[in-house]
């Protein structure tokens, strides 16, 4: 079957195989024709609202060491830093009046905030009305259960490439299995789990991406985050040449035809590599953005790649600046919380 052919199949039945998602993606005559359909599908399955999510770094502290990002531990060259929960509860009181509906809390794999003290900080949060999104790394299925316990509704670990060989060659010290088994408790657990991939990671093939989409689809993800691999001074990988933009979309688009009703967001990576990444994200199958709500010196210390798109911005300029982007493509900002398999609710 043509590449043509085998997009308008995706779109009718959300089904693809290894081999037909490889064909797809080295055939870049399609990629217009991939992404319309990515932004019809997205349009028919969770509507034309955008669900704005409150990003804070609250520490960039990291006990691993993944050879890709600036933030890990071997890495002297960086500022640490770690707010304290008065800091993250003033930034999550600011996104109150941005209008925002969830807080993300994400940071390195930082020891300091332990289960009580990441509870404590979920349950004032959750006073405060918000949904909850972690994204805090590797933890035990007793730690998962506590976060669920205090209030948080999902969770992001991205599985970052199913390519087991090149997944243990890229994380020193960790392990596939246990990242695997990280997915599955917190999907035992009730989260809404979000996983994702890096896309154009050395040595990484076609035929790996094809498997990362699959699966997404076989763990049943509720949200997929994916972007371009940027190389990172002061890093093993510094040298590497990165993914493209064209390729990020790509895997992106294809995993909103095989997940036709999960959140997708449009990543800051995106951003990074396209001045108008986001936007044009928004219409090949993402339907989320998640503005940074840090402040000050913090923004540019949680620096995981060079040329992080928006720390020039403070988050209300840029909460400004995005809502003017989104209405501008036709689309609105939802008032709802977002979760899946609510979009007919939330729009
Ligand atoms: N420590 C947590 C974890 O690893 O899940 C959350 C924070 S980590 C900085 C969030 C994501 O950043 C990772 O899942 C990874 O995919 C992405 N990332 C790290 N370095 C990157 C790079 N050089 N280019 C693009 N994305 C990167
Ligand atoms: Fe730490 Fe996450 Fe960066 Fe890995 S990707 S070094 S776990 S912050």
């Amino acid at each position: 079957m043509s590449s043509k052919k085998l997009i308008e199949k995706a779109e009718k039945t959300s089904l693809l195989t290894k081999e037909e998602i490889v064909e797809i993606l080295k055939d870049n005559s399609i990629n217009q024709q991939l992404f319309n359909t990515a932004n019809r599908v997205r349009k028919n399955f969770v509507g034309e609202s955008v669900h704005l999510r409150g990003l804070i770094e609250f520490s960039n502290i990291c006990k691993c060491s993944c050879k890709y990002c600036g933030l890990r531990k071997d890495n002297s060259t960086i500022k640490r830093y770690r707010m304290s929960s008065q800091e993250i509860m003033r930034l999550a009181q600011s996104a109150l009046s941005y209008g925002y509906k969830t807080i993300v809390l994400q940071s390195g794999e930082d020891a300091f905030f332990d289960t009580e003290k990441m509870c404590s900080i979920i349950r004032k949060i959750k006073k405060l009305g918000f949904a909850i999104t972690l994204s805090l790394g590797e933890k035990t299925f007793e730690e998962y259960q506590a976060y669920k316990h205090a209030g948080a509704d999902r969770y992001l670990l991205r599985i970052e490439t199913t390519d087991k060989k090149l997944y243990e060659n890229l994380h020193p010290f960790m392990s596939f299995e246990n990242r695997k088994r990280c997915l599955k408790d917190l999907k035992s657990l009730g989260f809404e789990t979000g996983t994702g991939c890096l896309v154009g990671l050395p040595g990484q093939t076609y035929e790996s991406l094809a498997e990362d989409i699959l699966f997404f689809k076989e763990i049943d993800a509720d949200m997929i985050g994916l972007g371009p691999f940027i190389p990172c001074p002061q890093t093993p990988l510094e040298k590497a040449s990165g993914g493209t933009f064209e390729s990020a979309l790509k895997v992106m688009a294809l995993t909103r035809l095989l997940l036709p009703d999960i959140n997708i967001p449009a990543t800051t990576a995106m951003e990074t590599l396209h001045p108008n990444g986001r936007i044009i994200a928004l219409q090949c199958g993402a339907n989320v953005v998640m503005p940074d709500i840090t402040e000050g010196e913090y923004r540019q210390q949680y620096a995981i790649y060079p040329g992080k798109a928006d720390v020039q911005n403070t988050p209300l300029e840029y909460k400004d600046k995005i809502t003017v982007q989104i209405q501008s493509i036709g689309r609105t900002i939802s008032d709802t919380f977002g979760f899946r398999n609510n979009h007919l609710k939330n729009n």
